[in-house]
This record gives structure tokens, sequence and C-alpha cells, in this order.
């Protein structure tokens, strides 16, 4: 998808007037973001930077302080009731943070569960979707994550990178509209990193997933992203990667990518 397709169709994503603090530690400041459907944004900037936190307002892991955030037209922290935005009540919640799945750098599997077992877990707990369906649901994820050989192993038994597929596996069998990458490669041996950008790729590359990734894999997010947004705080530049990366505009985006020269 190119750049221009953005503007064009309705966003899947739309941030408003987004601020956040934590007390008085202002992280961001009016972003106002569109992410088209399909259209995979890599978010890249110094660390603090309101990155992670961008991101977790997408799952409601977080709440704005001011501004509105809408996926798939539907408000996230407010609905619509006459007209009027009012604050959402935890089923629009519920549902509504339905649309978007997260991956973590930390993993957070379930120790004491079978990699199948874990990936089965909300499709049957959450989607109330029946045991058998949710198996082979959760056998054929695992089996497109390169690890459908290992559907009874339990986490502790996989490498750092098998981890983090099962991750990204128990993320996906969800069948959100939006999926958010957070660093999904930073706490993992260097050795590990491509399976997992190569997975990611894989997903990006099958076109349909709106897609918000998070990183510091420069050579990844030029590969994979339609669009690069470098942020400080608020959004400071973006574009095409071949654009940010290969003529920045901005003196910070210029210093900040002089560090992975
Ligand atoms: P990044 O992902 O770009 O590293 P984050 O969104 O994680 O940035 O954090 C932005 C800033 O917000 C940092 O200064 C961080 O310490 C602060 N922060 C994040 N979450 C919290 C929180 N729950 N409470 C207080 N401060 C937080």
């Amino acid at each position: 998808m190119k750049y221009e397709a953005e503007v064009k169709s309705e966003p899947m994503v739309r941030y408003r007037g987004i601020a956040k603090s934590f007390g008085s530690l202002q992280v961001l400041n009016e972003i106002d973001l569109d992410i088209a459907p399909g259209e995979k944004v890599a978010v890249i900037g110094p660390s603090g930077s309101g990155k992670t936190t961008l991101g977790r307002m997408l799952v409601t892991l977080e709440k704005p302080t001011a501004g509105t955030i809408e996926v798939n037209g539907e408000q996230l922290w407010h609905k619509t009731v006459n007209g009027q935005l009012v604050l959402a009540d935890d089923k629009h919640l519920h549902k509504v943070r339905g649309h978007v799945g997260m991956v973590f750098q930390q993993f957070n599997l379930f120790p004491h569960m079978s990699i199948l077992k874990n990936v089965m877990e909300a499709p049957v707990h959450v989607l109330g979707i029946a045991k058998q369906e949710a198996k082979e649901q959760a056998a054929a994820m695992l089996d497109k994550v390169g690890l459908g050989q290992k559907l009874d192993n339990y986490p502790r038994q996989l490498s750092g990178g098998q981890q983090q597929r099962v991750a990204i596996a128990r993320a996906l069998v969800m069948r959100p509209k939006v999926m958010v990458f957070d660093e999904v490669t930073s706490a993992l041996d260097p050795e590990m990193v491509g399976e997992v950008l190569a997975v990611l790729k894989e997903i990006a590359e099958e076109g349909n997933m709106t897609m918000l990734l998070i990183t510091h894999e420069m050579a990844f997010a030029s590969e994979v992203a339609d669009r690069v947004i470098f942020m400080d705080g608020k959004i400071i530049e973006q574009g095409p990667p071949e654009q940010l990366f290969g003529n920045p505009q901005n003196p910070r985006t210029i210093t900040f990518l002089s560090r992975f020269r």
C-alpha cells in the first residue's frame, strides 16, 4: 500500500488531539494520526518518547488525558449517544477492545499451560468458541508461526524467539483488525531476532492486517512499513520509509537516525 492511500480511505485507526500525562509528566501531546485499513505504520523514536504509551492506548491499557481514539469507526474511550460523546461503559470498551491485539517485548505466556492451551485460552474464555474449534484454530495459527510441531510443549521448553512467536499466534488467533507490536524483538538474543521479524513480515505481506510497529529495527521498518513516524512526545516527522530514512528533514530526526548509521 502506498502512503497516498492513507489519506483517501476511511481510517481504521484515528487518534485526534491526543495528549497523555502521568501525573505532572506530559508524555504525549497533539497527536493526530490516521492509519488506513491494511496500512503498516512503523513508529520510531528515542527511549521515553511515548511510543509504547501510544500503542497501549489503542488496546485500552492506558487512557488518554485528552482527545479521542477511534478504531474501525468506533470510539475507544467514549461512545456516541444521540450525537454526543459520552464516556464508554465496560461493555462498549470490551467490544471495541476486541478489534485490537498487542504483542509486547515480554511474551507473558502462561507458564503452566502448553503452547496450544496458551493460544486457545482467549478464544474459548473471551470469545466463547467451542473447545474443539478453538483447538483447531490455535493449532493452525501455531503452524503458521512455524511451531506446528511443538503444540504440547510448555513455554519453558522453548527459546525466546519461539516463545515470542507463540505470543504472536496468541494475539492473531483473536482475529483483531489492528495489531500493535511493541518492540517484540528487544528482549531476544540477537540470533533469534530474525525468526520473529520473518513472522511479522509474513503477516505484513498478507496485506489486510493494519499494523502499528514500534521498533528499533530500522532495516525491518524500512522493508515492511508503508509509513514511518518519528516521534518524541509528538509526531515530529513522518513519511514513506525511503523518504524518512533517505531524506529526513527535521534536525531531530536526522540526529536520531545518525545513531543507527
Ligand atoms: P517509549 O516507548 O518511547 O520508550 P513510553 O511510552 O514507554 O516511551 O514512556 C514515555 C514516558 O512515560 C517515559 O518517561 C516513561 O517513564 C513514562 N511512563 C510510561 N508509563 C508510565 C506510568 N504508568 N507511570 C508513570 N510514567 C510512565
